[in-house]
């Protein structure tokens, strides 16, 4: 029998590219211009890819590598803008649940709410995710937990963050994959789990925080904590 995988997707190279170098054996399927690297991370059979930045794009290589390999759980991993009161640059953001800020269908549908599904909100695997927070808090991330919100839009300024903060006060941080992801699991009835670090405050710093970050931190981090976890 084979064991299903474990998939790990980020938007941008720079959020993934250290997992490379702990999956064993790496063959790569390309579909649709994504390259699916398929091997063994810490003797689990995983899948690793590159989904491309925004909400179609995550969607996309989300509902390729469930029709396509056996894949029993989705992690999305990178970086996000910290939302949340004190919820700042290098804290880890764990989403226990995810919606769609710029999903507004209102008022035939109620703001947010995905149109013919009766939900806004999308739930994660709550004992995958418990696991993550446990390697992030282990590995001497603050680790904070909750609702995370996604849409097609980079927040770089204090007064949309300020907005979204207004509307949504819950979310914890602001990214563009995260829900879109959510959403296929659910079609697909397949666990998965979002965890991001903070890159920026989505305020009007983040257009010079987010790339110190990302270039400098993001995928050495991620690589730490999937260790832990798989561990
Ligand atoms: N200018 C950047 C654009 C990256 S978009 C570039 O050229 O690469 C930001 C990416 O990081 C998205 O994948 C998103 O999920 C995440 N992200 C980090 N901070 C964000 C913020 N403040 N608002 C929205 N997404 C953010």
């Amino acid at each position: 029998m084979t064991v299903p995988r474990i998939a790990v997707v980020s938007a941008m190279r720079e959020e993934l590219h250290a997992l490379h170098d702990d999956l064993a054996g790496a063959r790569i399927e390309r579909v649709a211009g994504r390259d699916f690297h398929l091997g063994t991370l810490h003797g689990r059979p995983a899948l690793l890819v590159l989904a491309g930045i925004g909400k179609v794009a995550a969607a996309t290589t989300t509902a390729l590598l469930l029709d396509r390999f056996e894949v029993e759980a989705v992690l999305f991993t990178g970086v996000a803008g910290g939302l949340g009161e004190g919820v700042a640059v290098g804290d880890v953001v764990i989403g226990d649940t995810l919606l769609q800020h710029d999903m507004d269908a209102s008022p035939i549908f109620p703001r947010w709410e995905v149109p013919m599904t009766g939900r806004a909100r999308f739930a994660a695997d709550a004992a995958w995710s418990e696991c993550l927070a446990q390697a992030a808090g282990a590995s001497g991330h603050v680790v904070h937990r909750g609702l995370i919100v996604s849409g097609d839009r980079f927040v770089s300024t204090s007064s949309e963050s300020a907005a979204l903060r207004a509307l949504l006060p819950e979310a914890l941080a602001v990214e563009m994959e995260g829900a879109a992801v959510a959403q296929v699991c659910h079609d697909f009835a397949r666990a998965f789990a979002v965890m991001r670090t903070v890159s920026d405050r989505a305020d009007d710093a983040a257009h010079v925080d987010f790339p110190r970050f990302v270039n400098e931190t993001a995928s050495g981090l991620t690589r730490r904590i999937v260790r832990a976890a798989f561990a």
